[in-house]
């Protein structure tokens, strides 16, 4: 089988990839190892299951009538709703023609001498291709951690990112919940309602804001559709893809009493947007402390037992570096006789039990254990596939220190090879469909510009890439996300190098430069011509 370019994912991305590099008149051809389109959201299925950047933002921006005719239901919609959204676009463009679902890609080898790929899916089929587009997602690779005795335990078990299809009734049964990521933080409430018993095994605390989620009505509606050109101009061109604006002041220049006011207008409007109240907040302690204040001031607040309070605050000194959350009445939850919160910091698990769960503090009985712990995010899924670039260079060893890329886009050594809003690029720190249009868009004009002056390849200069290595890791050194234990910086996954792996410097920073780079000819990519043995057939 031959395409001209190859789409690994079939979520937000690969979507997107399968219609604009249609569009351009190229074959192209898809793999997704889900039955069906959207990714995060064909997975992701427990329940609480929703997003965090507003549903008016985190959706498609390059069809003005698809944005147009599409009616969100609420300011952040449900997995079940984002994912008829996918399908839609899905039915509306034709995007499902050239996929082949239920089908992993295993590797992906490059051909010196033929300028093109040999990938390899665990169907069996090879398919060459001049450019592959990897939409594999940043946090697609699922991770249940190492805990002996899984295999033995008798009751269900289930992690959040492999949901069952059907759902999962919990009344009446006695339920463990490992993890208090966004994950277990949206699920916890939801499953508390129906449970026996709930126990919430949490390693650390994390800090979450109540996400104010509200219905839209035909007035909001209106509204927002009226002024969606400006909600995107300002959302390209925001630090994190979607219309805020900071205070326009820095922390520590406005008084007490002004401060407080402004976490407290940020609090109401709810959202993840509260670490972002003053432009300085997340750069130093001193800016960060009050507003950490503030927030462990509202949750006391919502929680009775004072002992219980004490855990759910966290331990990290700066509130925002891993990952903030948001949920829908996760506080009030642990004032329910029925939830138990379980600290395994200071009594880690020992063992998963035939029966249940053992950590040095304590034996639970448990019918269902769900796993609300994460991803091997940024990197694993593309580390899951045996990709080899020139000379059999692979992957793997080309990121034994942790990933390094040119823009996030490429990587030296890999020629045609495309990653999107992988590390490097500003990613998980944006709303990722902007930031995803934005790499496909990129990624399209790029293969025009390659047809247009009779290349055939493009890959990404060792020097150019080691200075944006260099400039990315500096720019989150001047701030105090690399301080924290997270996902960021690979702290999840045992043995996984600790580098900082998303860009810094802001969403529509980060457009300007790709835009620079294409305006000085692609500077930091080497472009190659096709070879000779390939224009003139012996
Ligand atoms: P994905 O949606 O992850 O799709 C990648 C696809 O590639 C997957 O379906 C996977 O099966 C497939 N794949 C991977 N490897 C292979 C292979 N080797 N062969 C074949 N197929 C493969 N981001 C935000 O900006 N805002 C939010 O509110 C938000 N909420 C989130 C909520 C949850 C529960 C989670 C887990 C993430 C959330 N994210 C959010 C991040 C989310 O991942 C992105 O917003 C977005 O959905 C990513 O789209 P994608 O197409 O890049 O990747
Ligand atoms: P996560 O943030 O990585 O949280 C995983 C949780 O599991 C953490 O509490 C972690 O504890 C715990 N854990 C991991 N291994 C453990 C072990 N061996 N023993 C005990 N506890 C363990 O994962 P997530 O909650 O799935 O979220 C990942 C990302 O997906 C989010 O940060 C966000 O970007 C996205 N997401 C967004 C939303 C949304 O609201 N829109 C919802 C879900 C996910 P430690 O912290 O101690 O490691």
């Amino acid at each position: 089988m031959n395409a001209d370019v190859l789409v690994v994912g079939a979520g937000f991305a690969g979507l997107y990839a399968q219609h604009k590099l249609r569009e351009l008149g190229l074959s192209v051809r898809g793999y997704e190892a889900g039955a069906d389109v959207g990714g995060t959201w064909y997975w992701n299925r427990y329940p609480g299951a929703r997003c965090d950047v507003e549903s008016i933002d985190y959706s498609y921006s390059f069809s003005d009538e698809l944005q147009k005719e599409w009616d969100w239901s609420e300011r952040y919609a449900t997995q079940p709703e984002i994912l008829r959204y996918l399908n839609h676009v899905a039915d509306r463009f034709d995007l499902r023609r050239d996929i082949s679902f239920g089908t992993r890609v295993t590797s992906a080898v490059y051909d010196d001498d033929a300028q093109h790929w040999e990938v390899r899916a665990d169907n069996g089929d090879v398919v060459t291709a001049t450019y592959c587009v990897f939409a594999t997602g940043s946090l697609s690779a699922s991770r249940i951690p190492d805990i002996p005795g899984l295999s033995e335990f008798t009751g269900r078990w289930f992690h959040t990112a492999r949901w069952p299809h059907e759902g999962v009734e919990f009344t009446g049964r006695r339920v463990g919940i490992i993890g208090t990521g966004s994950s277990g933080i949206q699920a916890t409430p939801l499953i508390a309602e129906q449970a026996a018993h709930l126990y919430v095994f949490q390693r650390s605390a994390n800090y979450s804001i109540p996400a104010g989620n509200h219905p839209h009505t035909d007035e909001t509606r209106a509204a927002y559709k009226a002024t969606y050109e400006q909600r995107r101009r300002a959302s390209r061109e925001s630090g994190g893809g979607s219309p805020h604006e900071a205070h326009p002041r820095r922390t520590l220049e406005v008084s007490e009493e002004e401060r407080n006011a402004a976490y407290e207008r940020r609090w109401e409007l709810g959202g993840v947007l509260f670490s972002k109240t003053f432009p300085d907040q997340m750069a130093t302690e001193e800016a960060n402390a009050p507003a950490r204040a503030f927030w462990e001031r509202k949750i006391r607040a919502l929680v009775t037992e004072p002992a219980v309070a004490d855990l759910l605050v966290p331990t990290d000194p700066a509130i925002g570096t891993k990952r903030i959350c948001t949920d829908s009445d996760y506080y009030p939850t642990f004032n329910r006789d029925d939830v138990t919160l379980v600290d395994i910091r200071s009594a880690p698990i020992e063992e998963i039990t035939p029966t249940g769960l053992r950590t040095t503090g304590g034996e639970y009985e448990l019918d269902d254990i769900v796993f609300a712990t994460g991803f091997d995010a940024m990197t694993g899924a593309l580390l899951g596939m045996d990709i080899r670039g020139r000379g059999g260079w692979s992957l793997r060893d080309a990121w034994a220190a942790g990933p390094r890329t040119y823009l996030g886009l490429m990587t030296a050594g890999f020629p045609n090879i495309f990653i999107v809003t992988g590390p490097g690029s500003p990613s998980v720190l944006a709303n990722m469909v902007l930031a995803a249009e934005h790499h496909i868009d990129w990624i399209a004009d790029c293969l025009v510009h390659l047809a247009r002056t009779g290349n055939a390849t493009i890959e990404a200069d060792a020097q150019a890439q080691d200075a944006w290595v260099r400039r990315s890791n500096e720019l989150a050194e001047n701030t105090l996300f690399p301080k924290a234990n997270s996902w960021y910086l690979g702290a999840n996954v045992p043995g996984k190098p600790g580098v900082f792996m998303p860009f810094i410097g802001g969403f529509g920073t980060y457009r300007t430069i790709c835009a620079d780079v294409v305006a000085k000819g692609y500077e930091g990519f080497v472009l190659t011509p096709l070879a000779e043995r390939r224009r003139t057939p012996a």
